[in-house]
Parts: C-alpha cells; sequence; structure tokens
C-alpha cells in the first residue's frame, strides 16, 4: 500500500470520473482495458454478446505520457493537450487506472480462475517503460504462475539482451507492433513523418530476435489493415512473420478519437475481410501468398486454396475472430479478443466471440462487397 497521501486513500480510478493522475506511475499502477476491468470485477458493465475477455491487458502507465508521436495512436505525444494521461483512450476504449497490487490481489483470490488465460504487459515509449515492465512481470510469475504472461514490447528502445532477460524472467510470448507494414507507411506515420523516434529496420531487428530469442509460435507481431498499403503488401508482411515462426495479430483500421488520423475512414469492409482470411490461412490454414492471385490494385482474387476448404474455412467463423496471442483451449483463437477495439458493435471487424450462422451470413455478403453491417 501507498504511503504517498495522494494516492492512499483512492485505489481506483473510474474513467468517467476524471480523476487527475498525476501520482499514478508504474510499476505502483497499471492500466487496464474496460474489458479487463469488467472482467476482473472492477467496474460494473456489459459488452455486447461477450461476457469476458480472456487476456488480461496492462498498460504502464506515467503522467508524462507516451513519448512517442504515432499518427493513429491515442496515447500519442500530440495529445498533451489532454492534461490526465489515464483518461486518453487507446484501441477505441478507455484504459482505467488501478493498483497494481489490487490486481495481483484480485487474480490470486477473488478472480474465477478460467476468466484469464493470458496477462499482457503492453510497454509504452518512456525511459521507465523497460525497468518497469520487468518489475511487473517477476512479481506476476512468482504470485500469480498459472497465467502466462505476453510482453507487447517497444523496439525502440530495446536491445537483444532485453529480450533474454524477459524472456529468462519467465516471459511466455514476446510480440512487436510493427502496425504499418511498408517502410513509406510506418516513416509516415510513426517515424520521421510524424516526428517519432520509431525505425522500420529496428521493429524488424526485434521481430528477428523474437525468432531467435523466444522461439517458433512464442512470438508475433501487430498488423494494422487500412492505412493505405495494398492487400498484398500486407499479407507479404504476415507472410515474412510466418516464416520466421511467429504469428500474426491482426488489426482493423478504425480512426481513433483525438489522434492525427481521426479524420481518416475505417477500412473497407471487404477488404477487411479478405486479409483477415488470408491472414488465418497464412498462419493455421496450410496456405502461401505465393499461392495466392492479386488484382492489379493488389487485391486478393484467388486465396490459393480448393473451393470446400475455403467455404469451410469460412463457415468456421474463425478466421473472423480477433486475432492475438493463443489461450489453452485452442491455439487458432486468441485468448485477447479485445472486444470492440477496432470498431462497434453495429459494425463488428474482429469478432470479440465465436460466430454463428447469422454472422457467417453477413461476412460473406461484406466478402461479396454488400455495404451491411453486422447488427
Ligand atoms: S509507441 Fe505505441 S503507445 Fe506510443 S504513440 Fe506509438 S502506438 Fe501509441
Amino acid at each position: 500500500m501507498s504511503t504517498n497521501p495522494e494516492v492512499a486513500p483512492i485505489t481506483f480510478y473510474r474513467p468517467n470520473y476524471h480523476v487527475k493522475t498525476p501520482f499514478m506511475r508504474s510499476p505502483e499502477y497499471v492500466q487496464m482495458s474496460t474489458a479487463a476491468a469488467i472482467t476482473l470485477g472492477l467496474i460494473p458493465g456489459h459488452m455486447h454478446r461477450t461476457g469476458c475477455t480472456h487476456c488480461l491487458n496492462l498498460l504502464v502507465t506515467y503522467k508524462e505520457g507516451c513519448r512517442a508521436n504515432c499518427a493513429y495512436c491515442g496515447l500519442a505525444r500530440h495529445r498533451e493537450e489532454s492534461r490526465d494521461y489515464a483518461d486518453r483512450n487507446f484501441i477505441r476504449v478507455d484504459w482505467p487506472a488501478v493498483r497494481y497490487d489490487e490486481v495481483i490481489e484480485r487474480m490470486s483470490t477473488g478472480v474465477d480462475h478460467n476468466a484469464f488465460q493470458r496477462m499482457c504487459i503492453s510497454m509504452i515509449t518512456h525511459p521507465d517503460s523497460d525497468a518497469d515492465t520487468m518489475v511487473l512481470l517477476k512479481r506476476w510469475v512468482a504470485e500469480v504462475p498459472h497465467v502466462p504472461v505476453s510482453i507487447l514490447s517497444n523496439p525502440t528502445t530495446m536491445e537483444r539482451a532485453d529480450l533474454v532477460a524477459l524472456r529468462d524472467a519467465g516471459a511466455d510470448i514476446f510480440t512487436v507492433a510493427l502496425d504499418a507494414v511498408t517502410p513509406e507507411i510506418f516513416d509516415r506515420t510513426r517515424g520521421k513523418g510524424v516526428d517519432s523516434p520509431h525505425k522500420w529496420d529496428k521493429y524488424w531487428q526485434a521481430i528477428e530476435w523474437a525468432a531467435e530469442v523466444f522461439g517458433p509460435e512464442k512470438f508475433g507481431a501487430h498488423l494494422i489493415c487500412g492505412m493505405g498499403e495494398t492487400e498484398k503488401e500486407i499479407l507479404e508482411a504476415a507472410q515474412r512473420i510466418t516464416d520466421l515462426g511467429g504469428h500474426n495479430h491482426m488489426f482493423a483500421f478504425f480512426p481513433e478519437r483525438g489522434s492525427l488520423m481521426e479524420d481518416w475512414d475505417p477500412v473497407p469492409r471487404d477488404q477487411w475481410r479478405r486479409v483477415q482470411l488470408a491472414r488465418f490461412i497464412i498462419d493455421y490454414g496450410g496456405g502461401r501468398i505465393d499461392n495466392m492471385c492479386f488484382d492489379e490494385q493488389g487485391a486478393v482474387v484467388d486465396f490459393g486454396l480448393g473451393m470446400d476448404e475455403l467455404d469451410a474455412l469460412i463457415r468456421s467463423g474463425k478466421p473472423f475472430q480477433t486475432s492475438g496471442c493463443p489461450g489453452r483451449n485452442d491455439e487458432e483463437v486468441s485468448a485477447c479478443n479485445r472486444p470492440y477495439g477496432d470498431s462497434t458493435p453495429s459494425d463488428i471487424r474482429s469478432f470479440p466471440f465465436a460466430l454463428n450462422a447469422r454472422d457467417v451470413a453477413i461476412v460473406r455478403r461484406q466478402m461479396a462487397g454488400e455495404d451491411v453491417g453486422t447488427l
């Protein structure tokens, strides 16, 4: 328990209360996704067609915020006008701040042990982020050993030895948010183009280190679909990561309120569905980009599978569920379902639950180019 009188009396802050958080810093505090806070029983709430998330997504937190300036991100430096860093939105949802002691306590005692199959620590670009992530990880491994930990890294501040140290401290999976899939888009959205420190080559270097240090199936990359790349370009990046032994975690571009790209349109539904399906084929379906065909605009016109095989895959609905680090039941289904992190309940891009027959029928219509949402 903190002895600081400014933080001691209140242990949890609901986002809508707009409590200022100058003294809430990691590793004493973390932010967590709204879905995680609901599942952990910290706030009341209900999410459309999904009772809980199976991944406890945590984010390191500092009053100074992230020092990078990614154009699509709600945590970026240019939003310094928002005095309360912990009140900023990130992947569309609020991330309330909570004492780490309380998280550990609830995980050790109060929560249904099947609820969380994974925990994830998201680093940001901040001088304390690397060291504090290690503190959070070591404590978790010691006190909640039954829930494996993923690290969403910040390659800009890391060297290979940092990956080795995280692995040796007990991290299970290492991920890199590459996000932008060509050097030009990367530079324009998270590098020099927006006065941000990230470099394309360093991100790929971190992915290659992850392949060596964590090994096959134990690393992954986040890719955002819809920031100006072609379907072929994003699938080439996905294939490169799969060839290294990793998996791809796809995000549909959806304009984050307050970000430099807030005026952009979300990724078109048909483009997104094709990319989801092709990514699943590359990651889990035994297919390769070399067997797929693309038109002059780089859109997929042939997935490289037989009609029956392709139909069965679409009917399963799995390619259209949220992709991320696996849970303990099915390695093809992500524990991290990020409810409505890249879309609204009326126009779901990544389904945070298993699709029913009606959902699959809607997806088929979207793939055919029909202008139809998911409600
Ligand atoms: S480094 Fe991550 S948290 Fe920071 S601005 Fe970029 S995407 Fe957002």
